[in-house]
């Protein structure tokens, strides 16, 4: 490979993974973004084959069941989300720098079929931080806002499981430095 390499981007509920994700969108042209299917609803603004392949049920389990899928998870207890596998492996061939936005499940399960790829860590600024994005609606339960700090004190443990952490201080300074691990080619993993 030539410079190129595979960018697998998670992190905890609420850090702002999917806005980094555009930004590099924006920004950088050049990267190539994996396309989830999910078995979740369209939201307003949302394109089918852009910003998702909207499935149905009997859909995914076809995908699931012909292997087409490079991993997959139930997100939120809500809906499946996957990864096509066949757009990636084009995407790599041609040499493009490649990156898929995942959770944290299917983030593990990548690692262990595409080990080379490099598993990128994004973290808040800070525990405060996170829980302003978490809960800041204030519209929750107590019990649902403990449920979700739980989830996310969990989530942030998931940390050293990764090679590199990005910390999400502004969302196009994130976007550069994930755009420049990319980019780099080599291993400079930390
Ligand atoms: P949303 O429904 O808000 O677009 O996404 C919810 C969550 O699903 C986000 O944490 C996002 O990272 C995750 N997600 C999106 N696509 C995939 C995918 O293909 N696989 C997995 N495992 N998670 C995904």
């Amino acid at each position: 490979m030539t410079g190129n390499r595979l960018v697998v981007l998670a992190g905890p509920t609420a850090v702002g993974k999917g806005t980094v994700a555009a930004a590099v969108r924006e920004q950088h042209p050049d990267v190539w973004i994996s396309v989830s299917v999910t078995t979740r609803r369209a939201r307003p603004g949302e394109v089918d084959g852009v910003h998702y392949h909207f499935v149905d049920d009997v859909e995914f389990d076809r995908l699931v069941a012909e292997g087409e899928l490079l991993e997959w998870a139930v997100v939120h207890k809500a809906a499946r989300y996957g990864t096509p596998r066949g757009p990636v492996v084009t995407s790599l061939e041609a040499g493009r720098p490649s990156m898929l936005e995942i959770d944290l499940q299917g983030a593990r399960q990548v690692r262990e079929t595409m080990p080379e790829a490099v598993f990128v860590f994004l973290k808040p600024p800070s525990w405060d931080e996170l829980v302003r994005r978490l809960v800041g609606r204030g519209t929750e339960t107590a019990e649902e806002r403990e449920r979700r700090l739980d989830t996310a004190r969990a989530e942030l443990a998931a940390e050293r499981e990764f090679d590199v952490t990005i910390v999400n201080h502004e969302v196009h300074a994130a976007a550069d430095e994930l755009v420049a691990l990319m980019e780099s080619g080599t291993s400079s993993s930390a």
